[in-house]
């Protein structure tokens, strides 16, 4: 099979691998769909500790090709989208629905496993969901990156009516951008990616800032004259204004404001972070790295941050892929330079790109 490899920092090859078969619990699927997410954009640069040689995509629909022992649950030729977190099932986390922090865990296509991005691919039966009848596999191929955001709105963090500041429109924050458009709120885009705040104008961002050249805070209190109720944070080592993201947050969140980190890598942006801030102002700090749930007490998996982010794009409250997605053919990635291509393009060439595995 045709499988993209992660050898390292900028060095991402198309190879030759023998098809891989399902173990006891698991399934060999062909995906469809596979979204590159913005961890494969750090893995790419080499901002994310990474297993070495692993196949990459972890954003995948599929369908079903074969089943390994004791899968009962499902057929070949049945449509799904992928959970990709591996989990050890009985720990103090996956007892609480909270699989993401599993220590023994992993993630098919980052950690522990081989991703999507290949003609075929091992997951475990225990990560698949059903699609929706409204729901096509391109659709199911976001809800990865989608669920992020689920998982901040359902928080509670956010509420009707908010005044919202996201700070870096990656794909987890264009998706809080797309929940928040019904709640009513008044929403402040920031990127230095134009086709980024041109996806966030088409959610209903009021306004989108460029860094390089908008005053943020003058333009933010413009708007919100006390501050705004929530900043949202996605911290990118790749675009250099998120640098200063962080600390920028705590100057444009009000007092007794909350400032989200939706998305986090490198230490910098927290060195820059003036601490008394935070305390002087009475901010409330959430963290994301849990990045969805199946708590038991909210229903479960049946009513986990994965289904209800699936049910939302059947029902068009999200808008899964962006309508500036680049879809890319998997045959078109013939070489190593190919792939490097499409990442170091990334983020001013797309918000999004979505590879159609069968293309
Ligand atoms: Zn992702
Ligand atoms: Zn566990």
């Amino acid at each position: 099979m045709r499988a993209v490899v992660s050898h390292g920092k900028k060095d991402f090859r198309i190879e030759s691998r023998a098809d891989p078969r399902p173990g006891t619990g698991e399934v060999l699927v062909r995906p469809l769909f596979n979204g590159l997410c913005f961890t494969d954009k750090h893995l790419f640069d080499g901002h994310v500790e990474r297993a070495a040689d692993i196949v990459i995509g972890h954003e995948f629909s599929a369908e079903i090709v074969a089943l390994g022992d004791r899968v009962d649950d499902w057929r070949p030729g049945d449509h799904v989208s992928v959970d990709p977190r591996i989990r050890c099932g009985t720990c103090l986390a996956c007892r609480a629905g909270l699989e993401t922090l599993c220590p023994d865990g992993g993630f098919l296509g980052v950690r522990g496993a081989d991703g999507g991005l290949a003609d075929l691919c091992v997951a475990p039966a225990y990560g698949l969901y059903r699609l929706p009848e409204a729901v096509s596999p391109l659709q199911a191929a976001c809800v990865e990156a989608a669920c992020c955001a689920t998982r901040a709105l359902r928080s509670g963090a956010i509420v009707p009516g908010d005044n919202v500041v996201l700070l870096g429109l990656d794909d987890y924050n264009l998706f809080v951008a797309q929940w928040l458009k019904a709640q009513g709120g008044l929403v402040i885009g920031v990127d230095g990616a134009s086709v980024r705040r041109e996806a966030a104008r088409g959610f209903g961002a009021a306004t989108c800032l460029d860094p390089s050249s908008d005053n943020i805070v003058r333009a933010v209190r413009a708007a919100m004259p006390f501050g705004a109720d929530v900043v949202v944070v996605a911290l990118e080592d790749y675009a250099p204004a998120a640098t200063d993201y962080l600390a920028l947050a705590h100057r444009l969140a009000r007092i007794q404001g909350t400032v989200i980190l939706i998305r986090a890598y490198g230490a910098e942006p927290f060195a820059r972070i003036q601490p008394s801030t935070a305390w002087l102002k009475e901010l409330t700090i959430r963290h994301f790295g849990n990045f969805f749930g199946n708590e038991p007490a909210r229903g479960g998996r049946d009513r986990g941050d994965w289904q209800v982010t699936l049910d939302a794009i059947g029902r068009g409250i999200l808008a899964a892929p962006p309508p500036q997605t680049e879809l890319v053919p998997f045959s078109a990635l013939k070489t190593a330079g190919d792939i490097g291509a499409l990442f170091d393009g990334l983020p001013g060439s797309a918000a999004k790109i979505v590879v159609d595995m069968a293309d």
